[in-house]
C-alpha cells in the first residue's frame, strides 16, 4: 500500500508520528494510500526549515523568484495528466472538470510570474523639502496554507504561488483526503529551481493544524474550509498574534428572473449545481425562483437531473462523479431524508442510484426539491452535495432581502435581461463574488477571491491584488541626504509650510 508522507527541506519526511489516514478513491470504494498525520515535532520541522530558507529566498531579486515561477507553469502544463490523474482518483470529480481546475490554479502561477511588475513600490520625490517618500512591500517569513478536499490543486494553488513570489517560505497542509496532487508539486517545484524549505508540505488533522497555529516563526495562516474551523483557525490566530485569511463555507443563490433566457438559466444551474457532485463553495445549492417563472424552471430543470449522467471520474461519458467519501454520501442522502421530512416536495431522488459495476463507489444521483422555504435545514445549511432547492418568492426586492438574509455570503448569480435588476443585485447583495447571467461566478487569478459574512473570517481575499497585500507588509520611507537644510532638533509635528 502506498504510503504519503510530508516533503520538507526538499525531500520527502517520515517524521516521527504514527498516526495515519486512510485515503480511498472514491469511484470504486477501495483505498489507495495511507498518508502520515504529522505530530507537533513533525511540523515544527517544517517550519524550521522554512525559516533557513527564508532570507536566502527573500533576497533573490523578484526576476529570479519569477524565473522560477515561469518553469513552474512550465513544468505543470508538461505533467498537467498526471497531476489531473491524482484528483480524478482521490476527490472523484471527472476528468476534465478536475483539469479545469488545475488550470484555475496554474493561472495563479501565471499570475505570479509577473511579480517584478507587481511588486513595484510607490514613490513621492520632494514630500518636503529636499525629502523623499517611498513604499515597498516585504515579505512576511513562514506563512502556512491549510485547504480543504474539494479542490485538491485549486486551492492551494490561490495561496502558495502567490506566498513565494511575494518572497516568503511555506508549508502546506493539504487535506488529509487527497495529499496526492499537493505532493507531486512540491516534487515539481523543486524541479523548477525552487530552492530547499522554500516550499514544504505537511500531511495530517488537527495537530498538524494546531501546530502550525502555535508555533510562533509561523507568521501568517490561509485557510479554506467549512466555517467552524474557520472560525477556530481565525480566533486562534489572532491569539497568537498571526495575521489570517480564513475563508469557510457557502450557500449560494441563483436568482432566476421572468424575463431571463430560461434555457440559459438552466443550463447555467445545472452545471453548477451539479458540476463536481455539488463539492464546490461556489456550487448553487439554491435556485430562487421569481414570480410566475416557478413552475416552467422547475418542469425544465428536473428533466436535466433526471438525465444527468453520474459515473467514475476517469468515464469520459460521466458528467458528475462520487462524493469524497462514504461518510459525507451518508450526510448529504441524510440531508435530503431531512428536507422530505421539512415538507419540501423531492421532485427527483437521487438517493438509490447505482452504477453498473462500481457498486462500492461513493455514488448519489442530482436531486431537486421545489417548495423550499427559509426556515427548513436544507435551505439554511450547506450540504455539500448535489443537492438543488427551488425557493419561490414574488418579486426581486424579496429574492434579493433572502440573499442577504442568509448567513453565508459567498457567491449569488442572477439571470436577467433587465440591466437595473442586474445592476441593482450586483450593488445591493451582500455577497463577495456576483454573476450576472454568469451561473460560477469565480474570479480569475488577477482578481481576487473571497466571500462577506460567514463564508470569510480576516480582511484580505485570496490572490490578486488582495494575495499580493496578504503576504506582504508595507514599509514607508522617508529619506534626507545631507546636503539638505540642517535646522537642528525640531520638536513639533512636521508639517508642510
Ligand atoms: P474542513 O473544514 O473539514 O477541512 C479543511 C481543512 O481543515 C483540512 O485541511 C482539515 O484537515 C482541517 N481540519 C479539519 N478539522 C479540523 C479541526 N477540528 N481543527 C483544525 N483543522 C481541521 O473542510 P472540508 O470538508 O475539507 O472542505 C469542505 C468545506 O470547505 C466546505 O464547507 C466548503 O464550502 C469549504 N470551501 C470553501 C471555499 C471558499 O473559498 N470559501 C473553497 C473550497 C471549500
Amino acid at each position: 500500500m502506498l504510503q504519503i508522507e510530508h516533503f520538507i527541506g526538499g525531500k520527502k519526511f517520515t517524521g516521527n508520528s504514527q498516526r495515519v489516514s486512510k485515503v480511498f478513491n472514491p469511484a470504486t470504494g477501495e483505498q489507495s494510500a495511507s498518508v502520515k498525520l504529522a505530530s507537533t515535532s513533525d511540523v515544527n520541522k517544517a517550519v524550521e526549515s522554512a525559516q533557513k530558507a527564508f532570507e536566502g529566498w527573500a533576497n533573490k531579486p523578484p526576476l529570479q523568484r519569477a524565473r522560477v515561477m515561469f518553469k513552474f507553469k512550465e513544468l505543470i502544463e508538461k505533467n498537467s495528466d498526471e497531476l489531473t490523474k491524482f484528483i480524478v482518483s482521490e476527490h472523484g470529480k471527472v476528468y476534465e472538470d478536475a483539469k479545469g481546475s488545475l488550470t484555475r490554479g496554474l493561472e495563479v502561477v501565471e499570475y505570479a510570474c509577473g511579480i517584478p511588475q507587481i511588486l513595484k513600490g510607490e514613490f513621492t520625490e520632494n514630500v518636503g523639502t529636499n525629502v523623499d517618500s517611498w513604499s515597498i512591500r516585504q515579505p512576511l517569513g513562514v506563512c502556512a496554507g491549510i485547504t480543504p478536499f474539494n479542490f485538491p490543486a485549486m486551492v492551494p494553488m490561490w495561496m502558495f504561488p502567490m506566498a513565494i513570489a511575494c518572497g516568503n517560505t511555506f508549508i502546506l497542509k493539504p487535506s488529509e483526503k487527497d495529499p496526492s496532487c499537493s505532493m507531486r508539486l512540491a516534487e515539481l517545484f523543486l524541479e523548477a529551481g525552487l530552492p530547499e524549505g522554500v516550499f514544504n508540505i505537511v500531511n495530517g488533522d488537527k495537530e498538524a493544524v494546531d501546530a502550525l497555529i502555535s508555533n510562533k516563526n509561523v507568521a501568517a495562516i490561509s485557510f479554506v474550509g467549512s466555517t467552524p474551523i474557520a472560525k477556530y483557525i481565525y480566533e486562534n490566530c489572532a491569539k497568537n498574534e498571526k495575521r489570517v485569511q480564513a475563508l469557510g463555507g457557502a450557500k449560494n443563490h441563483c436568482v432566476v428572473m421572468p424575463d431571463c433566457d430560461l434555457d440559459q438559466a438552466v443550463d447555467g444551474l445545472i452545471g453548477a449545481a451539479y458540476g463536481s457532485a455539488g463539492e464546490r463553495c461556489m456550487a448553487q445549492s439554491v435556485a430562487v425562483a421569481v414570480g410566475e417563472i416557478g413552475d416552467k424552471l422547475v418542469e425544465k430543470l428536473s428533466k436535466k437531473v433526471e438525465a444527468l449522467k453520474v459515473g467514475s471520474g476517469m468515464d469520459k461519458n460521466s458528467e458528475m462523479g462520487p462524493l469524497i467519501t462514504k461518510e459525507h454520501l451518508h450526510k448529504v442522502k441524510s440531508y435530503v431524508d431531512i428536507g422530505e421530512k421539512e415538507g419540501a416536495k423531492l421532485v427527483v431522488d437521487g438517493r438509490n442510484l447505482k452504477v453498473k459495476g462500481y457498486e462500492k463507489g461513493y455514488y448519489i444521483g442530482g436531486c431537486l426539491f421545489d417548495q423550499v422555504t427559509k426556515d427548513m435545514k436544507i435551505y439554511k445549511e450547506e450540504i455539500f452535495g448535489p443537492v438543488l432547492s427551488v425557493v419561490r418568492v414574488k418579486n426581486f426586492d424579496e429574492a434579493l432581502k433572502l440573499v442577504n438574509d442568509h448567513e453565508f455570503g459567498n457567491g449569488a448569480s442572477i439571470f436577467t435581461r433587465d440591466g437595473n435588476a442586474g445592476r441593482t443585485f450586483s450593488s445591493k447583495a451582500k455577497i463577495g463574488m456576483i454573476g450576472v447571467n454568469i451561473p460560477i461566478p469565480v474570479p480569475m487569478a488577477f482578481h481576487s477571491f473571497g466571500g462577506w459574512k460567514r463564508s470569510m473570517f480576516g480582511d484580505q481575499h485570496m490572490h490578486g491584488p488582495e494575495g499580493v497585500r496578504f503576504y506582504t507588509k508595507l514599509k514607508t520611507i522617508t529619506s534626507r541626504w545631507p546636503s539638505g537644510k540642517k535646522l537642528g532638533a525640531e520638536f513639533v509635528m512636521p508639517t508642510m509650510k
